[in-house]
C-alpha cells in the first residue's frame, strides 16, 4: 500500500492519505504504523513527563464556550481572582513535590489588562526564580492585547520580559472556523491562535499545540487543523510538542446536544494519525487525564512518547466530571508496565531525573 511505504521510507503523507488513515485503515496496522515512527524518532525506550501543577488565576470569563465547566460570568458569586497568599502556597507545595514548573491559565477576565499580568509574573519569578512559568494561552494573550490597547506583539513581550518561559497551545479547540463558530462563538478565530504562536515563536518562546476532538467535528476538520499546525512548525519550528485530547462533555452546555465521548478507539486513531502525518514534532503527548491510566498505556504504542504531567492540581477538565488523579508512584508503574523507562522531563522536553 502506497501509504505505508511512504511512512516506511520516511516520507512525509499528504492530508488525503492522513483522511484515509484515520476512515479506512486496520486499527493495529496503523498502531504499528505509528509505533514504528514514534521509535524512529525516539529509539531510547524512555517516556518522558513533567510534575508541574495547574493554577487558574481567575474563573471570571467572558468568552462563554460551550463545551466548558469551569467558568463563571462576571459578578458571580462564585467567581475569584486568585490572591498572593494562595498563589504562594500553591507553589510551594508544587516545589516540595519535585515540580519544575506552573500552568498558569484562566478565563478572560474584563477587569485584567496587562499591567495585573506582569505583577504576576513578577511576583512568581521573585519569589520563585527557579520554577519554569508556562502560560496564558492564545485567547488570554488575544484578550489582553484588546482590554489593554496593545498589539499581540507587545503583550507577549512584555509577559516574557516579567518572566513567561513558554505558552500553553490552549484554546486551539479544533483550527477550523466553521467548528469554532459553533462551539466556541466568541473565542479567538484559527488565525488569530496561529498568529498568537507564530509571534511568540518569533519572539524565541516554545508553545505546544493542542486539539480537542470529538464535538462537531468531522475527519476532515481534524486533518485540516493537523495541517495548519505542521505549516506553521515547518516555518519557525517552535512547538514542542502536540497533546490531542477528547470532547469531555459533563456539565457543559454543549454536553446537553453531543453526550457521548469519542470511544477509546478513536482516540488511539487520531493519536497514531497525528504522529504519522505531524512529521515536524518531536513529541506526542497521551492523555491520561481525559483517558485514563489504561488506555494511556496502550497509546505508547499508537504514537506517544510522552505521558504529560503529573497534574497536581487540575480545575478545568475535573469541572466537566473527569477527575482521574495520578501520583507519581502511579505514572511510573503504568510507563514501566508499558515497557519503557520513566524518566520527568522539565516544560522544555529537557530530562530531569530517570526512575529505573
Ligand atoms: S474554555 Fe476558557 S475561554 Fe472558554 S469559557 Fe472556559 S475559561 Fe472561558
Amino acid at each position: 500500500m502506497e501509504v505505508v511505504d511512504k511512512v516506511l521510507a520516511g516520507k512525509r503523507i499528504t492530508e488525503e492519505e492522513a483522511l484515509w488513515l484515520l476512515r479506512e485503515s486496520e486499527l493495529l496496522e496503523l498502531g504499528q504504523l505509528a509505533n514504528f515512527v514514534r521509535n524512529k524518532k525516539h529509539p531510547d525506550r524512555v517516556v518522558t513527563f513533567v510534575i508541574d501543577r495547574n493554577i487558574n488565576y481567575t474563573n471570571i470569563c467572558v468568552c462563554k464556550c460551550k463545551f466548558c465547566a469551569f467558568y463563571r460570568e462576571p459578578g458571580s458569586k462564585e467567581g475569584y481572582v486568585i490572591d498572593r497568599d494562595t498563589l504562594r502556597k500553591k507553589i510551594e507545595e508544587t516545589l516540595e513535590l519535585g515540580g519544575t514548573s506552573i500552568l498558569i491559565q484562566g478565563g478572560l477576565n474584563p477587569q485584567l489588562g496587562i499591567e495585573y499580568y506582569e505583577e504576576l509574573l513578577s511576583f512568581i519569578k521573585e519569589n520563585f526564580p527557579q520554577i519554569h512559568i508556562h502560560g496564558f494561552s492564545a485567547p488570554e494573550i488575544v484578550h489582553i492585547s484588546r482590554v489593554s490597547g496593545l498589539t499581540v506583539k507587545e503583550v507577549i513581550e512584555r509577559l516574557k520580559k516579567a518572566g513567561l518561559g513558554s505558552i500553553p497551545g490552549g484554546g486551539a479547540e479544533i483550527l477550523v472556523d466553521r467548528v469554532r463558530k459553533r462551539i466556541a462563538p466568541n473565542k479567538v478565530r484559527t488565525k488569530e491562535w496561529l498568529e498568537v504562536h507564530e509571534t511568540a515563536h518569533n519572539l524565541g518562546l516554545k508553545t505546544t499545540a493542542t486539539m480537542m476532538f470529538g464535538s462537531l467535528d468531522k475527519d476532515e476538520d481534524i486533518v485540516e487543523h493537523l495541517k495548519v499546525i505542521r505549516e506553521l512548525q515547518d516555518r519557525t519550528g517552535g512547538f514542542t510538542a502536540f497533546i490531542p485530547w477528547s470532547y469531555q462533555p459533563d456539565n457543559t452546555e454543549l454536553g446537553k446536544l453531543i453526550k457521548e465521548k469519542a470511544s477509546g478507539e478513536r482516540y488511539l486513531r487520531v493519536l497514531a494519525v497525528s504522529r504519522i502525518y505531524l512529521d515536524n514534532f518531536e513529541n506526542l503527548q497521551a492523555s491520561w487525564v481525559t483517558q485514563g491510566g489504561k488506555l494511556a498505556q496502550v497509546a505508547l504504542k499508537f504514537g506517544a512518547n510522552d505521558f504529560g504531567s503529573l497534574m497536581i492540581e487540575e480545575n478545568v477538565v475535573a469541572a466537566a466530571g473527569v477527575k482521574f488523579k495520578m501520583p507519581l508512584d502511579e505514572i511510573i508503574r503504568l510507563i514501566k508496565d508499558a515497557g519503557f523507562l520513566p524518566v520527568q522531563r522539565d516544560t522544555l522536553y529537557r530530562k530531569v531525573r530517570a526512575f529505573q
